[in-house]
């Protein structure tokens, strides 16, 4: 028994030597695309339930590791913000994100994911503040998009400089909302401008008579506070016939649209046509 536990000890601290070199590697290899401009944006389309326009378009990070190939961010940001360089990396997205949609030929919104990290940093004002005044981005055209945990940390702190970041004319929206164990209290304690319902209440909403009565209150909670609520995650045309019945303002998902390039040509033909 003494030497069957000693193996598993062995085991167990070797597994946890691998996991420790793994992240060292990646945090080495996120540096080296920090400084040679190793990332790149997707963008994905946020569009009106009840008319279909676009509203927006989230920006989504993309990292084509060397060796590797593309890394999701839910795999390489938890090591950005372990490293450190989630500060870069943000700054970075927050630019070219701004940029990019100054020179849009429509004034959509563009939203912006923020980490906790990121949130825990009084610089984050002035970031915010110097990338709109350097892109001449109208204010009200940038969207943060926060969750729940990353509020978590020092929640004052975090509010504050939302409140902030809200005053220069940015909107607040919640993310993954519902994944965590206080979301009412998050809702509480800040006047967000969005609600973005999780999109694991997505996946059922057409069978469960269950999660489709949870999304109709949060519907209903999102209109008896003025709050409009979008529903990520949409890839069937039955969950969005659900989500406009029910009264959803806006749909984010990859039955809308996938993260990627904008192709304006589009566009400009059916602007032609028109
Ligand atoms: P998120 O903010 O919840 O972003 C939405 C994620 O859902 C994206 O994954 C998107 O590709 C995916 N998605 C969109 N529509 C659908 C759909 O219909 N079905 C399914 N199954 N998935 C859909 P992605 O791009 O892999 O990003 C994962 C997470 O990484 C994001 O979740 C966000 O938390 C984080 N992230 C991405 N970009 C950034 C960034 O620039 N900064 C920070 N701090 N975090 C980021
Ligand atoms: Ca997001
Ligand atoms: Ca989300
Ligand atoms: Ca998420």
């Amino acid at each position: 028994a003494k030497a069957e536990f000693d193996r598993r000890i062995c085991y167990y601290e070797r597994d946890m030597d691998e996991q420790a070199r793994e992240r060292r590697d990646m945090a080495r290899d996120l540096w080296t695309a920090v400084e040679n401009d190793g990332f790149h944006l997707a963008y994905q389309v946020q569009k009106s339930v009840a008319t279909s326009e676009i509203t927006g378009y989230e920006v989504l990070l993309r990292w084509n590791r060397p060796g590797y190939g593309e890394v999701s961010p839910a795999d390489f940001i938890p090591v950005a913000e372990e490293c450190g360089a989630i500060n870069a990396i943000g700054v970075w997205v927050l630019k070219v994100a701004c940029l990019e949609a100054a020179s849009w030929p429509e004034p959509f919104k563009i939203a912006v994911n923020v980490s906790g990290l990121q949130l825990s940093q009084i610089e984050l004002i002035a970031t915010v503040r110097n990338t709109l005044l350097m892109s001449g981005l109208a204010p009200h055209r940038l969207e943060l998009e926060v969750t729940e945990t990353s509020i978590i940390g020092d929640k004052q702190r975090a509010l504050h400089i939302l409140r902030q970041i809200k005053a220069l004319g940015v909107s607040i929206a919640i993310d993954d909302f519902g994944t965590g164990y206080s979301s009412l209290e998050t809702l509480r304690a800040f006047p967000f401008d969005k609600i973005k319902l999780d999109r694991s209440f997505m996946s059922e909403v057409e069978s469960n008579e269950q999660s489709k009565a949870i999304v109709r209150a949060i519907l209903a909670l999102g209109r008896s506070l003025s709050v409009p609520v979008l529903a990520e995650g949409v890839e069937t045309s039955a969950q969005l016939d659900v989500l406009r019945k029910e009264g959803c303002t806006e749909a984010q998902g990859f039955l809308l649209g996938r993260p990627g390039a904008i192709d304006w040509s589009d566009r400009l033909e059916l602007g032609m046509r028109a």
